[in-house]
């Protein structure tokens, strides 16, 4: 039998910096990290204006630096941290977060930054060559070839913890072999369908966010729920999973799988299949990235099989939701069609959430940005970013033409 890796426990504890630390990732992280004072330390705590909630979690797990995306709210986290008496330094803006990556404060970065704002987070932690815990798809979405050449220059490792990836990671040998050579013939990601699974796209015309954003069974936060609705969250975890596992399109398939308990499955030549189940909790994969390769306590019980009684699948429906198919479009045009996917699908969500784009308008308007705007060559992220700025600035004409 192969040697285990040998656990070190006497290592000194992780440095923890979470990108992200008052939403639902955030939360999870802290849930673990509360569970292990032995093994890991708190930081670095970042998030987007939620200064209340910040100061809160300074409280609780004395980071070394609390920053705030939006600078605004700067002075107001001070003050609620002095009067808490929590001594901590105080930064702001989205620059300060990268800094703050791929700096001293801390040796791991649970990327958790909703959309594109999480890109220069994502890779400075990257190029600095930390322990890269990747909840941010979209930053591999809008720049993976370059992503995953920063994690190979800065010599750091990168472990998904969006639930699939996770699970795929799993399931595969370790080491991040060649697919081929190890045999792997297809990664199946599981989806659970959304909240519309089965519904017809007429019924599907005067939807609400707050129906979109009522997901069976993962708590999450509204642009992640949406993108769950209109499959376009599997669509990212299609392209995601291309990069961080350098399979082709046509190695990787989606199922439909209600229940959530199959969180992916890796195929192999000789037939076999590896899948990852467990509750849908996010705590399970991200205490396996926080101490992989050992294993430690989630606060999540094992699942019941006996309980649970059965597993059910079904093929995707993709002509009622066609956010899945165009992402396996723009996988096969390649270039930077990912960055104008993104940007496009933001804009769309972000409009239906405030109530200026039906439903059915979202794969509309990426469509059509798509369209308008076909690849080109990746050359490096200042052209991508500008690439993504005219995408947001297609999408937003054509949100404005459908009103
Ligand atoms: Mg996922």
């Amino acid at each position: 039998m192969p040697a285990m890796p040998t656990p070190s426990r006497a290592a000194a504890p992780r440095t923890l910096a979470i990108l992200g630390a008052t939403g639902s990732i955030g939360g999870s992280t802290l849930d673990v990290v509360a569970r292990h004072p032995d093994r890991f330390r708190v930081g670095v705590l970042a998030a987007h204006r939620n200064s209340e909630k910040l100061a809160a979690l300074c409280a609780r797990f004395r980071p070394e630096l609390a920053i705030l995306a939006d600078a605004s709210m700067e002075q107001d986290l001070r003050r609620r941290l002095r009067s808490q008496g929590v001594d901590c330094q105080v930064q702001s803006g989205m620059p300060a977060i990268a800094e703050a990556a791929g700096g001293d404060a801390c040796d791991t970065v649970v990327a958790a930054i909703v959309g594109a704002a999480g890109l220069d987070s994502t890779l400075a932690a990257a190029r600095a060559g930390k322990r890269l815990l990747l909840a941010n798809k979209e930053s591999v979405v809008m720049a993976g070839a370059l992503l995953m050449q920063a994690l190979r220059e800065g010599g750091g490792e990168l472990i998904p913890v969006d639930s699939e990836h996770n699970a795929i990671f799993q399931c595969l040998p370790g080491g991040r072999p060649a697919l081929d050579k190890a045999g792997v013939r297809r990664l199946l990601l599981t989806a659970s369908g959304g909240p519309f699974r089965g519904r017809s796209r007429a019924s599907l015309r005067d939807i609400t966010p707050d129906q979109a954003c009522a997901h069976p069974n993962w708590d999450m936060g509204r642009k992640i729920s949406v993108d769950s609705a209109t499959l376009m969250n599997k669509g990212l975890e299609v392209i995601e999973a291309h990069y961080l596992f350098g399979a082709p399109a046509d190695a990787i398939d989606v199922v439909v799988h209600a229940q959530s308990l199959v969180h992916s499955l890796v195929e192999y030549a000789d037939g076999s299949m590896l899948a990852q189940l467990g509750h849908p909790d996010m705590r399970t994969a991200l205490a396996h990235a926080l101490a992989w390769p050992e294993r430690i306590d989630a606060g999540v019980p094992a699942l019941d099989l006996a309980s649970v009684g059965q597993l059910d699948f079904e093929a995707p429906d993709t002509d009622t939701f066609r956010c899945l198919a165009l992402a396996y479009q723009v996988l096969r045009e390649g270039g930077d069609a990912g960055t104008v996917l993104n940007a496009a699908n933001e804009m769309a969500v972000a409009a239906f959430l405030a109530g200026t784009l039906p439903f059915l308008g979202i794969a509309d308007v990426i469509e059509q940005v798509l369209e308008e705007l076909p690849p080109q060559a990746v050359v490096d992220i200042p052209t991508l970013v500008e690439r993504d700025l005219m995408a947001r600035d297609t999408a937003r004409r054509c949100i404005r033409l459908r009103c």
